[in-house]
């Protein structure tokens, strides 16, 4: 086998990755944008590689790990005679974020599930679940050729299904080369905080401010159970957007709270989503109406889901009332706060009441001690990804090797 990284040995985001057998089967792994920088949105441009999204076809397959944006976002633009695998939740994540944010993209896919094996001609490719701030995401384990080769996507193991991390590792046992992903090699952080721990600091927001808004990524779902269960030890209504809602009724998990199937979580609908046309209404706003009456917020104390495009919403709440003893929790990652829609709403919240706006958030990624837990499977080659800091792998996993994007190492 070969592996060879088209894109991502000094970036964190948009990495693709390829794999070919001795016999010249050939996969790709992820194909996503580039995270945005210097405040430019997500580059979402086609990327035009031969036999991927132009030409004749060279990919027998391509696998993709989780639904966040820089792993998924570029796959409308592959040929349509290449099959794509993603994890049937994480297929229904991105599907409906296609339908409430870019429209216009169509894509095909092909489910794959958990620990399941996919045959591809001569390789056969497992999908395994691991911890991560996208819900359900796998790491995949590569066989071909007697070898075996373990791409980890993005992952972590300090979030409620951490050992989800270490249960794959002692499943895949051994390999032979790993291709990991190393976004916190260029953190200072040595430990991450834990999802846990995280909500014990919230709790103190929680008590100290009757309206709680929250700004947190719709698919970390272990976020959105920790902030659901401290609305309720502190006496408060549990209301999401309208995106959130739609996510979590169609995952539909017993674990995870959502406006469908309980009584004390509700949807706050923005006007926006009342005025779209009358199909997305039926399917997407008009199952959520029952569950969006002012009942749930008349009592003052309530935690709202919103997003960076709700200043509408706090400008209604504070005219009827609604605001008198608020703060809102910004609970994603930083570099998000550089972008215009961002910084703007962050400074008119002010306005409207919001007395403070409180920072609890902790990354989606793996820090180093979680990194080196990769040794026990004793690999004789590591690479490095979705990093910009590749070198500190040395110190951290053994037999890393260093390399440029489209080198072609030998596994
Ligand atoms: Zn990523
Ligand atoms: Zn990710």
């Amino acid at each position: 086998m070969k592996v060879r990284v088209l894109k991502g040995s000094h970036q964190i985001g948009g990495c693709i990755t390829e794999i070919i057998s001795d016999k010249g089967t050939r996969i790709l792994i992820d194909f996503g944008e580039d995270l945005p920088d210097d405040n430019k949105e997500l580059r979402k441009e086609n990327p035009n590689i031969d036999g991927l999204t132009m030409g004749k076809k060279k990919y027998d397959a391509v696998f993709i790990t989780h639904s966040h944006g820089d792993h998924i976002g570029l796959i409308h633009y592959i040929l349509d005679d290449i099959p794509v695998y993603v994890e049937e939740m994480s297929k229904i994540i991105y599907t409906l974020q296609s339908v409430f944010t870019y429209k216009d993209i169509r894509f095909q896919t092909i489910d794959m599930h958990f620990e399941e094996p996919i045959v591809i001609k001569d390789m056969v490719v497992t999908p395994y679940m691991v911890d991560h701030s996208s819900y359900h995401s796998s790491m995949l384990l590569i066989e071909a050729d007697g070898k075996r080769v373990l791409h980890t996507g993005d992952f972590r193991n300090h979030g409620y299904s951490g050992d989800t991390f270490e249960n794959a590792l002692q499943k895949i046992n051994h390999v032979d080369m790993i291709i990991t992903e190393g976004t916190c090699l260029s953190r200072k952080k040595k430990k991450n905080e834990t999802e846990k721990h995280l909500m014990k600091r919230a709790k103190k927001a929680f008590q100290k401010y009757d309206q709680v808004f929250i700004l947190q990524s719709s698919t970390n779902i272990d976020r959105l159970k920790g902030f659901y269960e401290l609305s309720k030890e502190t006496g408060k209504t549990f209301i999401m957007d309208i995106f959130t809602s739609n996510l979590v009724a169609k995952l539909h998990d017993k674990e995870i709270p959502n406006p469908y199937d309980l009584d004390d979580v509700y949807t706050w609908i923005t006007g926006k989503y009342r005025r779209k046309k009358i199909e997305f209404q039926q399917e997407y706003v008009i199952p959520f109406k029952k569950r969006s009456k002012q009942k749930s917020y008349v009592n003052k104390k309530y935690c709202l889901l919103v997003k960076a495009s709700m200043l509408e919403t706090f400008k209604k709440l504070f005219q009827k009332n609604y605001i008198d003893n608020a703060c809102l929790i910004y609970s994603m990652w930083d570099g998000y706060k550089e972008k215009e829609e961002m910084k703007t709403f962050l400074e008119e919240v002010k306005k409207y009441g919001v007395k403070e706006i409180i920072d609890y958030h902790t990354s989606g990624h793996a820090d180093l001690k979680t990194i080196q837990l990769l040794n026990e499977l004793h690999a004789s080659k590591v690479i490095p990804i979705h990093t910009t800091n590749p070198k500190k792998l040395i110190n951290v996993l053994n037999n890393t090797i260093l390399i440029e994007d489209n080198d072609i190492i030998e596994v």
